[in-house]
C-alpha cells in the first residue's frame, strides 16, 4: 500500500496505508503560479511544524483537519484525502488579488469576512469561482459548498483570535479541503506564512516578503514558528 503518490511545488505526498499519508514539506518557495521559485533552508521544517501546531489547535477547537502527527523535522502524518481542486480564501482585510480586482487600500477592513473560491490551476491562473460555477462544473454541490464556506470562516476566525493574543493581525488565509474515506469534508494541505497574510505593527511576517522582494522571509517565518510553539502537541 505504501509508495509515492504526488509531488507538488512545495510538498511530496506518500501513501502509508488506506487511511493515511506522509507529507514531506520541501524547502522550495514559489510565487506567481510558479513563475518565481527559490529554495530556502529550513523552510520545509518551519512550515511543517507551523502547520502541525495550527492544525492541532484547530482540532482541539472542534475543526476536523488532516493532522495526525508531526514527524520532525519536516513531515506530517495526515489523513488520506481526495483533495478538492479549490483554494478557499477567507479575507478579513483588503489585500493582494482582492485590491487588484476590486480596488481599495491594502489593510483596509472588510465590512464582514469574505470567502472566495479559486480553481487550482497554474495554467488558468487560479480563476475565481462562485458557488454556481462549483455546481455547474461538478466540483461541489451547493450544500457542500455552503458547508465549506462556514467551516473556512470558523477556522479563519479561530486562527485570527489565536494570533491576536500574540499581537499579530491575520489579514487573510487560504485553505484547501479534501474528502476522507467516509465522505467527510476535512481541512488539508498547509497552514503557514506561505498561505496567510500575517502582520504586526506594520511589519510583514508572510510570503509577501518573498513576492515583493523585501528581504529574507525565513527570519520572519521563524518568529511565527515561535508563536505557534505555544501550542503544545
Ligand atoms: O493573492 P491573494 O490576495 O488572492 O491571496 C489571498 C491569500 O491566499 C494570501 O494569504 C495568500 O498567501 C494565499 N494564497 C495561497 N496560495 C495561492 C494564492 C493565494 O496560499 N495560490
Amino acid at each position: 500500500m505504501g509508495g509515492f503518490l504526488y509531488e507538488g511545488k512545495t510538498k511530496i505526498v506518500e501513501v502509508v496505508d488506506d487511511d493515511s499519508v506522509i507529507l514531506t514539506f520541501k524547502d522550495d518557495i514559489t510565487a506567481g503560479d510558479g513563475a518565481k521559485h527559490d529554495v530556502m533552508q529550513k523552510k520545509g521544517q518551519m512550515c511543517s511544524e507551523i502547520t502541525s501546531r495550527l492544525m492541532h489547535y484547530l482540532n482541539t477547537k472542534g475543526i476536523y483537519t488532516m493532522f495526525m502527527n508531526y514527524i520532525p523535522p519536516n513531515k506530517i502524518r495526515a489523513r488520506k484525502l481526495k483533495m478538492i481542486p479549490l483554494e478557499v480564501i477567507v479575507r478579513f482585510k483588503k489585500a493582494g488579488s482582492f485590491v487588484r480586482r476590486y480596488g481599495g487600500q491594502e489593510g483596509e477592513d472588510l465590512s464582514s469576512p469574505l470567502v472566495e473560491f479559486t480553481y487550482k490551476s497554474d495554467v488558468m491562473h487560479d480563476p475565481l469561482m462562485c458557488v454556481e460555477h462549483l455546481e455547474v462544473l461538478g466540483i461541489l454541490d451547493k450544500n457542500t459548498a455552503l458547508k465549506v464556506i462556514e467551516s473556512a470562516k470558523e477556522s479563519a476566525k479561530l486562527l485570527k483570535e489565536f494570533f491576536e493574543i500574540h499581537n499579530f493581525e491575520l489579514w487573510d488565509i487560504k485553505f484547501e479541503y479534501g474528502i476522507d474515506s467516509e465522505g467527510n469534508i476535512c481541512l488539508g494541505d498547509e497552514i503557514s506564512p506561505d498561505t496567510m497574510r500575517l502582520r504586526k505593527a506594520g511589519e510583514i511576517f508572510d510570503k509577501d516578503i518573498y513576492r515583493r522582494n523585501l528581504g529574507n522571509p525565513m527570519e520572519k517565518y521563524e518568529v511565527v514558528l515561535r508563536v505557534c510553539q505555544s501550542i503544545l502537541l
